[in-house]
């Protein structure tokens, strides 16, 4: 490829994946979003941005579409600027627009070192050897999963659902009751304890899981004033048969509700399952995902077991439901950082650049104004920004809403 990169905001063009869990026909968000009829029976989960091997983003250079994972070997400089190309010479995020019609898996992400350990034993299922820090932005009213309950709550729990307790037995469960006070590294070996017995004795004793499970569920149908957890567990139930190890875990775990702006960072070795609304999400750039439950995808229980902290106990939210014109998500990874911008007509924002950037229109018209002059974009339309370029202002010529992925 001979052509330069020029100091200028590109339009992208981006993939949308069709995972099974994603919102269909009316209530499929990604379509709206890109003004676009969805297809009948479709499911639309994913919007990709970024330079993933498996989906590129393309930006049209002298005419011709180009995909930014090739863009980005071929002129580092330039896409990454100085320290990128130097540091890693690949893309440092993808960022995502995400539409849950159904809940995806119980999922937990590697590190560093277990991401290239496991890149080497099982290219297969594991297609990188990077780590997956995520952030995950509710922009509509979003549920989730998202890290195991503090040992008290958990003791409330097994208290509250007998069938749980006993088929984790009274060793592991005691345990959690005599820990919950005690210090961190005693209650994180407790509840390794117990969630490893869990998923050990999940495969060892199926029918004994089954048998426990549908004992809740034949308990539940009679009771009144379901939890939501409850709701959602029957409502699993319907679709997972047999003994699945997810079922049981949407007890152990914390559910979370987020209004738009709020946000969850997922940190590795955390589990969770993100269960129904759309989010912005922005990760390191990886596809790794250790799945145990709540998935006909590959499982890979041992390994879940293996990377999780263990960490009990709310997962705190950032950010905020206001429309404060400028929010910063800070997340402590050095390969992403993002910002929501909610600007009313006329209002400018400017963008400090030299590294490269992915803003997204979710909603308005903004003018972009750089070096180069200036260009008018869309809602549902996203703008990459080469490091090449150093600074651009955003004009909104409406109220506009605005996320822009960059590297901190
Ligand atoms: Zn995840």
């Amino acid at each position: 490829m001979k052509s330069t990169i020029a100091a200028k905001p590109y339009l992208m063009h981006n993939t949308v994946q069709n995972y099974a869990w994603g919102t269909r026909g009316e209530t499929a968000f990604i379509p709206k979003l890109l003004g676009k009829k969805p297809e009948k029976g479709v499911p639309y989960a994913e919007l990709w941005m970024g330079a993933h091997p498996k989906a590129p983003s393309e930006i049209e250079i002298d005419g011709e579409r180009c995909g930014l994972d090739k863009l980005a070997a071929l002129h580092s400089e330039a896409i990454l600027g100085k320290m990128g190309a130097e540091k890693c010479a690949v893309f440092p995020f993808l960022f995502k627009v995400l539409s849950a019609g159904e809940p995806l898996s119980i999922q937990a992400h590697p590190n560093k070192i277990q991401a290239e350990t496991l890149h080497a034993r099982d290219a297969r299922h594991y297609p990188d050897d990077n780590h997956k820090p995520e952030i995950a932005i509710a922009i509509s009213p979003f549920t989730a999963l998202a890290g195991f309950k503090s040992l008290t709550e958990l003791s409330a729990t097994f208290a509250t659902y007998p069938e749980i307790a006993e088929f984790l037995g009274e060793a592991v469960v005691h345990k959690i009751y005599a820990n919950k006070d005690e210090s961190q590294e005693k209650q994180k070996l407790a509840l390794k304890a117990m969630y490893s017995r869990f998923l050990q004795r999940s495969e060892t004793h199926k029918q004994e899981l089954t048998n426990a499970i549908d004992a809740l569920v034949k308990r539940l149908q009679t009771k009144t004033g379901l939890s939501s957890a409850d709701a959602l567990f029957l409502e699993m139930r319907d679709q997972y048969s047999g003994a699945d190890v997810g079922l049981f875990s949407i007890y152990l775990l914390n559910f979370m509700s987020l209004q738009p702006g709020e946000a969850l960072f997922m940190q590795a070795g955390i589990p969770h399952a993100y269960i129904k609304g759309n989010i912005i999400e922005c990760m390191a750039n990886s596809d790794n995902v250790v799945r145990a439950g709540l998935t006909p995808k590959f499982q890979d229980k041992k390994t879940l077991m293996d990377i999780l902290t263990y960490e009990s106990g709310k997962v705190e939210i950032l950010g905020d439901s206001n429309k404060e014109k400028k929010t910063i998500y800070k997340a402590p990874v050095e390969e992403f950082v993002l910002s929501r911008f909610h600007l009313e007509t006329g209002d400018n924002a400017e963008l400090k650049l030299g590294k490269p950037a992915i803003a997204l229109l979710l909603n308005g018209t903004i003018k972009v104004n750089s070096t180069n002059g200036n260009e008018i974009f869309h809602r549902g339309q996203s703008i990459f920004f080469p490091a090449c370029l150093h600074e651009a202002t955003l004009v909104a010529q409406e109220d506009s809403l605005v996320f822009v992925a960059t590297v901190p």
